[in-house]
């Protein structure tokens, strides 16, 4: 609660979901608040940013961290899983199988995250309209069916980003 919440803590945060659906170019966005064209598929590792939220007056430091093409190979380390505090669940609206592994990725995170993780359902490119297979009621459902919050975002546009990373340190918060 407001009154134990250790500020020094640090909150591992990581990004899943299929390659391509925007990760990268989400924590892009949210860290230096620019969207740049183009896979960033060339280095191969997992990096992170560190960001700190403000929630009721009390800062909460998320250490985000991204993987690098290793998710194309369903290679994503179990370890990457297992001392995550918060997970961003993300899928591309105009990538339907990218909708359709969340499921899988999901049986992933219940079998090796820490059964308490806090958990929200992004589906991004929110600004590619016109390429939309996936509806907005869509992933409402699912994040319904599997009791989690859900957003649509967009690393082009910042929609939600700043939105979506609060709600999750906000969560986080609470939980400790
Ligand atoms: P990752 O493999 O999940 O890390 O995905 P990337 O961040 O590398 O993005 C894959 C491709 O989708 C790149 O060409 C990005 O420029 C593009 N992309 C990512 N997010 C968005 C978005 O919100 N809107 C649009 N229009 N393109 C995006
Ligand atoms: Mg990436």
């Amino acid at each position: 609660d407001k009154c134990t919440y250790d500020e020094n803590q640090t909150q591992k945060t990581i990004l899943v979901g299929d390659s391509g659906v925007g990760k990268t170019s989400l924590l892009v966005q949210y860290d230096q608040g620019k969207f740049i064209p183009g896979s960033f598929t060339s280095t191969v590792g997992i990096s992170f940013t560190n960001k700190v939220v403000d929630v009721d007056n009390l800062k909460v430091k998320l250490q985000i961290w991204d993987t690098a093409g290793q998710e194309r190979f369903r290679s994503v380390t179990h370890a990457y899983y297992r001392d995550a505090q918060a997970l961003l669940l993300i899928y591309d609206i105009t990538n339907k199988p990218s909708f359709d592994n969340i499921r899988a990725w999901l049986t992933e995170i219940h079998e090796y995250a820490q059964k308490d993780v806090v958990i929200m359902l992004l589906g991004n490119k929110s600004d590619m309209a016109a390429e939309r297979v996936v509806k907005t009621e869509e992933g409402e459902k699912l994040a319904k069916e599997c009791g989690i919050p859900f957003m649509e975002t967009s690393a082009k546009t910042g929609v939600n980003i700043e939105l979506a990373f609060h709600a999750v340190a906000k969560e986080l918060k609470h939980r400790a």
